[in-house]
């Protein structure tokens, strides 16, 4: 079907995707190697349940690994690189394969089974991906926390998953300090009801491990009780589970995403060849960690199953100089790069000679997402490289992108701003705020949502709680359901979307995803704070901050600005342990009440607006005044 989709429009192609969708996604089915050919490609007769190639065995183990065998046993599959332990090693998809059934074997040998779960809270080192893909390979549940996650978010997430077995290490480091995983998961571990029976450590001799007797293992020795190990594919059903990522949303408690095998491993073949572009025996280069969902998609699987080599890089992008990534980039070839904003805004403070250093002829283009794109930042990145900047927008939720541009199928220019048009397979709508009924002029502010069936790679449902993903998720308008993504967008004439920013509680710091309610929770948890309102706050360099507004429950201890700033600096400590630094609020300001609505509703879009020096809008609810003047005041 190439040389019909190349000749075919961008816009023939979207609308054959949701109008001829049985046929469009048997084709996509077709880039993937399947066991046993499904018999249904959407059994939507549930809705909004959407299950993907019914019938159909495969594995993504065996998409990402065995089947490059054949043709490409020697190219690079992964490259791992640490500026922090000054590491550099080469897998080849042989070794690849090599290593990932040792840590197939080792799992087994704990009693993992098909359908167990492992959690697997990891630095970025191969292990990490290994074991990602083990479980891949028999058929177990991963659920990959992001190391940056201190013991109370893991301890949630422990519970939730109830994992059989926790792979894990001793120590990550950040910018040459070595941060200690282990005594982080053993009180996580303590403070969870479930317990795993086992786990597997890492020792990467950075920090001494205190081992628990019968539970925990090193994975070195280990391993080598398996140096020989051939463990074969489970072939899994298309719609059983591959995998869930916790994400954040307007509750404090997270969310389990829950994603299928068939359907992913599809969608991200077909987003790697018209999205990505990718080629197999070039070198994708993904900035993210395994901990987020865009090192899911676009460390681990997706570049796989295309056959590319992925780099894995731990470290800093300014460590040993703001020259690093780009050095990568000529070192290994590296043809499509993927980064967030955030990271771009970073280098954009280094010397510029940096970006002239290299030979950058090998890359054709920079993707970035997870926060929005400012102009200024867009247009320095793409003088400097040269080649085409992609903004693209999705979430954990979708796994792969909802809005971008793709280039694979059509050639098109994005407009600074924009994200991009809504990509196959996504029926992208706008809706009203209150009257909910659907937008369809340009620029019109709404909601923006996705009309069901989601495309393959969509989550499945909340983990254990089909209830929370359809209360959550789904509403009912004039004859369809259709998915918010609790985003605020614009269209404009031309059909392209503007992402305004989170509708719920939800922040993004650095393109990391944070709830504010979750924040407020941990900070509650000092026996000094009687009441807390945490809120997004933009910021230069970041997109936003959390900023946090205490009531102490002793006021009289608050006397002067050493007692503020003693007590500002015990909460974010509080925080760093619980929940981890991502999450540390960048302030804690300390006010006597907090704007509320007469029936008790915090006003945080006021606060924030405050905070911004922006008009606070309509507050004829609001309770007291004065409250809003404090934080004012604060600011003046
Ligand atoms: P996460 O689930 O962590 O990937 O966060 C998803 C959220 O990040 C989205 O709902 C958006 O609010 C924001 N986001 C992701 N990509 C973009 C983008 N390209 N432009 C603007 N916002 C984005």
């Amino acid at each position: 079907m190439g040389s019909s989709a190349k000749s075919a429009s961008y816009a023939d192609f979207h609308r054959r995707s949701l109008e001829d969708r049985d046929a469009f996604w048997t084709e996509q089915a077709a880039l993937i190697d399947w066991h046993r050919p499904f018999d249904r490609v959407c059994n939507h007769d549930n809705p909004p349940f959407a299950r993907w190639f019914e019938g159909g065995l495969t594995n993504l183990c065996h998409n990402a690994v065995d089947r490059h065998l054949k043709d490409r046993a020697d190219q690079n599959a992964l490259i791992f690189v640490s500026t922090e332990t000054e590491q550099e090693r080469v897998y080849s998809f042989r070794e690849l394969h090599v290593e990932v059934q040792r840590m197939a074997a080792v799992l087994k040998a704990q009693g993992v089974g098909k359908g167990d779960r492992v959690l697997i809270y990891m630095p970025m080192i191969p292990e990490a991906a290994f074991a990602m893909l083990a479980c891949a390979r028999i058929g177990a549940i991963h659920s990959v926390v992001f190391g940056g996650f201190a013991s109370h978010s893991l301890a949630s997430r422990i519970e939730d998953a109830s994992p059989v077995a926790i792979v894990s290490a001793d120590a990550g480091s950040r910018g040459g300090k070595v941060v200690e995983y282990k005594p982080l998961l053993d009180e996580a571990i303590r403070l969870s009801s479930h317990k795993p029976s086992s786990v597997v450590l890492v020792n990467r001799g950075l920090a001494p491990m205190a081992m628990e007797a019968g539970r925990d293992h090193d994975y070195a020795s280990l391993r080598e009780q398996h140096l020989d190990a051939q463990v074969p594919c489970e072939w899994l059903e298309s719609t059983e589970i591959s995998y869930t990522i916790y994400t954040s949303g307007t509750t404090g408690r997270p969310k389990g995403v829950q994603r299928d095998v068939g359907g992913y491993a599809v969608a991200l073949a077909a987003s790697m060849k018209h999205i990505f572009m990718g080629q197999p025996g070039e070198t994708y280069f993904s900035t993210s960690d395994i901990g987020w969902v865009v090192g899911h998609s676009y460390i681990v699987y997706g570049p796989l199953i295309a056959g590319m080599a992925t780099i894995m890089y731990e470290g800093l992008p300014i460590r040993p100089d703001g020259g690093i990534w780009w050095s990568l980039i000529e070192k290994y070839k590296v043809s499509v790069m993927f980064s967030a904003p955030t990271a771009v805004r970073v280098l954009k403070k280094q010397d510029p000679a940096y970006l002239k250093k290299h030979d950058l002829s090998s890359l054709k283009a920079l993707f970035l997402a997870g926060e929005p794109l400012d102009e200024p930042t867009a247009r320095w990145i793409a003088d400097g490289l040269g080649v085409p900047i992609i903004d693209n927008y999705w979430q954990t939720e979708s796994g792969w992108p909802i809005l971008t541009i793709a280039n694979g199928v059509e050639r098109k220019d994005s407009k600074f701003g924009s994200p991009g048009i809504p990509m196959y397979g996504y029926s992208v709508k706008l809706l009203h705020e209150s009257t909910g009924e659907e937008l369809t002029g340009a620029d019109e502010k709404g909601v923006v949502v996705i009309e069901g069936p989601t495309p393959p790679g969509f989550m499945q449902t909340v983990w254990k709680d089909d209830a929370r993903f359809v209360n959550t998720y789904w509403k009912s308008i004039p004859g369809k359901l259709v998915y918010s993504t609790f985003d605020w967008g614009i269209r404009d004439k031309d059909g392209y979307f503007y992402i305004l920013g989170r509708t719920d509680d939800v922040i993004n710091v650095a393109g990391h995803r944070l709830g504010t309610r979750e924040i407020e929770e941990s900070i509650s948890s000092h026996p000094n704070v009687a009441e807390v309102a945490v809120v997004g706050v933009a910021d230069n360099l970041k997109g936003q901050v959390a900023m946090a507004f205490v009531v102490a429950k002793d006021s009289t201890t608050l006397g002067d600005a050493q007692a503020q700033l003693k007590l500002e600096g015990e909460i974010m400590k509080l925080v760093d342990s619980q929940l981890g630094a991502v999450a540390r609020p960048s302030r804690v300001r300390f006010v006597s009440v907090l704007p509320k609505t007469r029936s008790g509703k915090l006003l945080r879009r006021a606060i924030q607006a405050v905070c911004e020096g922006r008009d606070p809008g309509d507050l004829t609810t609001m309770d007291d005044p004065s409250a809003l003047q404090q934080i004012r005041d604060l600011f003046a």
